[in-house]
């Protein structure tokens, strides 16, 4: 198809200094969780979006020096000749398309910890990061740098824009953001100085200018030279010269660098999630760079949209599309809008699983994306499938995420595909978990999968067939795939922090009675312990729907794990703007309909709380009984034919969405394939010399 002349513009190049990059769509610096120590796989996740249209692909964040190192943190280096040669993978996989390699140098200043290191950090006026993120936390505290630490810095920078101009990069970066040392220097309460680096903003951006300096005359004009740029903070202090301190610097700086890549501060307000801030949040804050700088500008804010992307270059608010999670859920969507296939974008759904992926130290997975990062491990790539191995006929039952996921990959390869759904309607618990409030975008792992099923000769659908095993086995099929999924149960925590004691008095209900439209009697009381999003969305669920809500949780904050999604402080924020009172560190000991019985976890001091209904989110377990009746009558399913019936997604360990996908696709990618391409390839550093001991050390 051709592309729509609407998004042409997109489409045009755009000079950034001494290159030039093909088209707007800019893949920005974004952490991917595989260091130096997983180099092919970092060239092969980063040469597939070029290889989807993205114009310019740069790294994540790659440490200038030990000095700055963010052990346990999964980041990158450029220090010596390995890494030289580690990054080429990257840039030859990127250039191999026709794209420019960009590259994030970086330091981390007070707020890395040097855990591996073990070298002091260092900040302008000795001030660390206090995070309340028990990942940032540590116990190490920064020195204050002198003129030599000034000095080294710039030489640090200096020396690995060499080294990246001769890994064949074609934009160098200076990180100003995110509280990392050159932003460190902008913030006044991280600088203090009194000497020529601190006070007045044309003092505290004079760190910033010379680093943009020594990166220049490094890459001796063969490269751009970017800054990336956090203006949140800025923009909300006051400057006696012009409108904000962020145009102050702005104005300061303007056609310094070849191109401003333009953010917010803090990880939960700069790579938002969907519950809590729509597409195209970061325009209030960096709108007005354009208007001072001649120089492009890129930016973010989840676009998955080409109207959206084209109104922000019209209205002049950008000139490159920037994205790191629409890149991750669709490495092709450049390749999609210019053939005229917007409609089989698969949008970022804002959950930020990846963002959590980098905080677990883990190489990046996304929801919508089950090939993320599996490009060169499992040789997945997301736009081709093997061929069907055989001319089997292949039974799915049950159309929850994983299910659908299973049945498309599977009809992709070109098997004869059954769909059985028990209800109405396909999507398993999305059908419900959507109308929560801020899910809805989450409907899109559902939409994108019906509509490309929708589009494929080869799969039958069958709503309203709640298949039970002797059906099973008269159809025949010769693979059946149980994605029946899973059920909350009515259990209580224990001490030893596990699920134990089945509570079974009256009014006592999960997710599932919500879900299935159970009415719940004033006051509700929602104990939470699977820590995910299910308890604080059902707490403000009900909240809005005018119940008078607590929320109970052993754990130190409300939704405990979505800190590594980023959602934690607008959960914090929804429930109290909801009127839900908060328990934390609290076990429910004993309930029955009028009293609620909780206790301290670590001191036991009890509380009683007034409680008609309690509803618990604790425990899943798999609804796998069809599965186990199945494989209870091996003979019959050898007389019916069925070669083999496998579980997947909740129905064999409950999960999150991204688990059931992946498992749904998992299962269709090696389906009849030789076992001995099954297991995932290993990574490994390159190393160019023997690691020999020093001196006088048994190696
Ligand atoms: P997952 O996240 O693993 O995909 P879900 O719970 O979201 O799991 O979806 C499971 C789906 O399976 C639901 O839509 C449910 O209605 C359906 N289902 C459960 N049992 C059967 C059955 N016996 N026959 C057909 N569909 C079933
Ligand atoms: Fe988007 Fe979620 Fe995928 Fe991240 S994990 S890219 S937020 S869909």
């Amino acid at each position: 198809m051709a592309r729509n002349p609407r998004y042409d513009v997109l489409f045009e190049p755009v000079k950034i200094g001494p290159v030039t990059a093909p088209n707007r769509f800019y893949a920005v610096p974004h952490a991917s969780g595989m260091t130096n120590a997983m180099p092919h796989m970092r060239a092969a996740f980063r040469g597939t979006k070029a290889e989807g249209g993205w114009g310019v692909v740069c790294t994540g964040y790659v440490s200038i020096d030990p000095s700055s190192d963010d052990t346990p943190l999964p980041f990158a280096t450029l220090w010596d000749e390995d890494d030289i040669r580690a990054h080429a993978l990257m840039t030859d996989a990127v250039h191999k398309h026709g794209a420019l390699a960009g590259i994030e140098l970086w330091h981390g200043g007070g707020s890395v910890m040097n855990r591996a290191s073990r070298i002091p950090p260092m900040s302008p006026s000795g001030t660390s990061w206090m995070a309340t993120h028990v990942n940032f936390m540590g116990n190490q505290r920064p020195r204050v740098m002198d003129a030599h630490d000034i000095r080294s810095l710039l030489q640090w920078q200096s020396e690995a824009a060499s080294k990246a101009r001769r890994a064949g990069f074609d934009i160098v970066y200076v990180y100003a953001g995110m509280g990392y040392l050159p932003y460190e220097f902008l913030i006044s309460e991280w600088n203090q100085r009194t000497d020529a680096y601190g006070g007045p903003v044309r003092n505290r951006v004079r760190i910033v200018r010379e680093l943009l300096e020594v990166t220049r005359d490094a890459v001796a004009g063969r490269c751009a030279v970017a800054l990336r740029i956090s203006l949140e903070e800025l923009r909300a202090r006051p400057s006696e010269v012009a409108a904000s301190e962020a145009h102050e610097v702005v104005e300061l700086l303007a056609d310094v660098p070849d191109l401003w890549d333009v953010k917010l501060d803090s990880s939960p307000t700069d790579c938002a999630p969907s519950r809590f801030a729509a597409e195209g949040s970061h325009e209030p804050v960096i709108d007005f760079v354009k208007k001072i700088t001649r120089q492009p500008v890129v930016g973010v804010g989840r676009f998955t949209s080409p109207d959206s992307m084209v109104g922000q270059i019209r209205r002049g608010v950008l000139d490159l599309i920037g994205a790191a999670r629409p890149s991750i859920a669709d490495p092709f969507l450049p390749n999609k809008i210019n053939e005229g296939r917007e409609q089989d974008i698969r949008e970022c759904i804002g959950c930020n699983i990846c963002i959590s992926s980098w905080h677990d130290s883990v190489p990046v997975r996304c929801t919508q994306n089950p090939t993320i990062g599996e490009e060169w491990r499992r040789g997945w790539h997301p736009e081709r499938v093997a061929p069907a191995g055989s001319s089997a006929a292949v039974l799915v039952v049950g159309a929850g995420p994983a299910g659908l996921e299973c049945a498309l990959t599977l009809a992709r390869r070109g098997y004869e595909v059954t769909l059985a759904e028990a209800t109405d309607e396909i999507g398993g618990r999305l059908r419900f978990e959507t109308r929560l409030p801020g899910l809805a975008t989450w409907g899109r792992v559902l939409d994108w999968r019906r509509d490309q099923l929708q589009r494929l000769p080869n799969v039958n659908l069958y709503r309203g067939n709640r298949l039970a095993a002797e059906e099973i086995l008269e159809l025949g099929h010769t693979h059946v795939v149980i994605a029946t999924g899973a059920r909350w149960a009515r259990m209580l925590y224990s001490t030893l922090e596990i699920p134990a004691g089945n509570l079974d008095a009256g009014n006592v209900y999960t997710p599932d009675d919500v879900a299935a439209g159970t009415h719940l009697e004033d006051p509700v009381a929602v104990f939470d312990f699977d820590n995910y999003y299910m308890g604080g969305a059902l707490a403000e669920h009900l909240a809005k729907a005018g119940h008078q809500v607590a929320y109970v949780t052993p754990a130190g904050h409300v939704s405990a794990w979505v800190i590594m999604s980023n959602e934690q402080p607008q959960v914090h924020r929804a429930l109290a703007n909801a009127a839900v009172t908060v328990h934390t560190l609290s076990r429910v000991t004993a309930f029955e309909p009028g009293e609620l019985r909780l206790a301290n976890l670590f001191t036991g001091a009890e509380t009683r709380l007034a409680c008609k209904s309690l509803l618990i989110v604790g425990a899943r377990f798999a609804n796998d009984s069809l599965y186990q009746s199945l494989v209870a009558r091996p003979d019959a399913l050898a007389a019916a034919g069925i070669a083999s019936v496998t579980r997947i997604g909740d129905a064999l360990a409950p999960g999150a969405l991204v688990h059931a996908v992946y498992s749904g696709h998992r299962y269709a990618r090696e389906l009849d394939a030789n076992p001995s391409t099954l297991s995932f390839r290993r990574d490994a550093p390159l190393r160019s010399q023997a690691i020999t001991a020093p001196e006088g050390i048994n190696a």
